[in-house]
């Protein structure tokens, strides 16, 4: 083998690395490498048969000292906490400051006692001011835009100003109630890669330690807030998922590349839309077209369908009232469904009974000797057919527990903020997908062009907004596998060029 080097030398194992296991997996990669390890203060040479006792000691031995060195640095944290300093941390809201007398250190540094956390009155007022206005019924989003339009000053001067996140968290972090828990996560570090993450500690782990003195909310609001979060928040209404066989889906359509790749389709052959030019951000048109198959030819431009679709769903039919209206239908539908429900799950359930039977059956000719590849397909078709009752008399059954109810405006308002935020953001193709239907794409009527004409033109767009995607729930719970239209759907057309 040609190596730049034979051997690494290092002044003790603990250098390599003090995770045992990755300082086992350095010398055993090494030594794959046929490159020697010689430790010169342990006296150790990994190409020595005699030193493998030592290597596994040496590495126990550094991994216990970095578990102590963490215990006693996060003991100082601790310590400082609890006598009412701060560990660091940043908090909107507060600043640190140093208290006690500053004396030099070992090494020669000034140091006061410790630093401790001040309300800051100017942030407390924003963070007091968008508490307030939350609880009011404000939206996020409305808190956001007028907090950057009079320029208020970030924690950490973010350049794109206030986020929902940031804003968000002000919103549930207790700290701003007087609550400074402390151990309430931990890190951990991968010990091959280095990188580390914060997970969060079992409640029981958690030191309450309660602050007074930092409070910026009081009890009411914060509750007021808690409550609200509670409200609007979460799932609507919260439902057993089904569980069953997910619908396979194609590659476009899961990893979609623009916003609405794999969901338009022609009208004339329901072939799907795709790009067919690169030119000026490119140009839909039927598959179907290209291949000589359909007639109609023409063309569409992607940026202004992409825009006109989203904007007309946005504007048009994705407001408070349509889908407060929608919801209420399908609460109405759910209700005088449910009648019907027992009977529904009885024939199910013997439709389930009849393909077991159906089932057994096969293998029982199998069992006797028959195997062939009928035989085989047959029971493939049962065990599909089974699984999809299963997952019928699931929905059923969640049906039958918990009668649907429209939800609130105020929730219905935050889900559309945040699904306004999603179609804005790097998975809006997706978020589109889940929305709505396939978008079948018509040609205008009153064109004096025939359908030959490979010329840019207008469509009519006709899909069906799924109000249910809206409500977190599985949509097996709604439809079938199918994917049938359900009460409370909006059903949509309008014209795209
Ligand atoms: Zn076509």
């Amino acid at each position: 083998m040609n190596k730049e080097f034979g051997a690494l030398i290092v002044d003790d194992l603990s250098r390599l690395s003090r995770n045992n296991y990755q300082m086992m997996t350095l010398i055993n990669k090494f030594n794959f490498y046929q490159i020697k390890i010689i430790s010169v203060s342990d006296g150790i040479n990994t190409d020595d048969e005699n030193s493998k006792l030592g290597i596994q000691l040496r590495g126990l031995v550094n991994e216990l000292f970095l578990d102590d060195l963490r215990k006693k640095t996060s003991r100082g944290l601790e310590g400082q906490k609890l006598r009412g300093f701060s560990a660091g941390e940043r908090v909107y809201g507060y600043y640190s400051a140093p208290i006690g007398e500053l004396n030099p250190n070992k090494r020669g540094r000034t140091k006061c006692d410790g630093m401790v956390h001040k309300i800051n009155a100017a942030e407390a007022e924003i963070v007091k001011r968008i508490y307030l206005e939350f609880s009011d019924g404000k939206s996020i989003n409305k808190i956001i835009n007028s907090l950057n339009m009079e320029k208020v000053p970030t924690r950490h001067m973010l350049p794109d100003g206030w986020n929902s996140s940031t804003v968000s968290r002000i919103l549930k972090n207790e700290k701003y109630a007087g609550v400074w828990n402390w151990r309430k996560t931990k890190n951990v570090k991968d010990a091959m890669t280095g990188k580390c993450k914060s997970i969060p500690r079992a409640k029981h782990e958690h030191i309450p330690f309660l602050r007074e003195d930092l409070r910026i909310v009081g009890k009411t609001l914060w509750d007021k807030v808690q409550k609200r979060w509670i409200d609007i928040g979460g799932t609507w209404p919260i439902r057993k998922r089904a569980t069953g066989a997910l619908q396979q889906r194609s590659y476009v359509y899961a990893y979609p590349k623009h916003l609405l790749s794999g969901l338009m389709k022609c009208v004339v052959c329901s072939g799907a839309f795709i790009l067919t030019s690169g030119k000026g951000g490119g140009y839909y048109g039927c598959q179907n077209a290209r291949r000589g198959t359909c007639q109609n030819r023409r063309m569409i431009k992607r940026l202004g369908v992409e825009q006109s679709i989203i904007s007309r769903l946005k504007e048009d039919f994705l407001t408070v009232d349509r889908l407060g209206e929608a919801f209420k239908k399908l609460e109405e539908s759910e209700a005088s469904q449910a009648v019907t429900l027992p009977t529904l799950l009885k024939d199910k359930d013997s439709k389930l009974v009849e393909f077991r039977r159906m089932l057994e059956n096969c293998l029982d000719f199998i069992k006797a000797g028959n195997a062939s590849k009928s035989v085989a397909e047959e029971i493939k078709k049962l065990e599909r057919g089974i699984e999809e009752v299963q997952v019928e008399i699931e929905t059923l059954k969640s049906r039958m527990s918990s009668q649907f109810k429209a939800p609130t405006r105020d929730w219905i308002k935050n889900r559309l903020e945040r699904l306004n935020q999603a179609l804005e953001g790097p998975n809006a193709a997706l978020a589109i997908k889940e929305l709505v239907t396939p978008i079948i794409l018509k040609p205008r009527s009153n064109s004096k062009q025939g359908l030959g004409n490979n010329k840019p033109h207008s469509y009519v767009a006709r899909t069906t907004i799924r109000t249910t995607a809206l409500l977190n729930a599985d949509r097996a719970v709604w439809r079938g596998k199918n994917d049938d239209r359900v009460a409370g759907d909006i059903p949509v057309s309008f014209s795209v060029s």
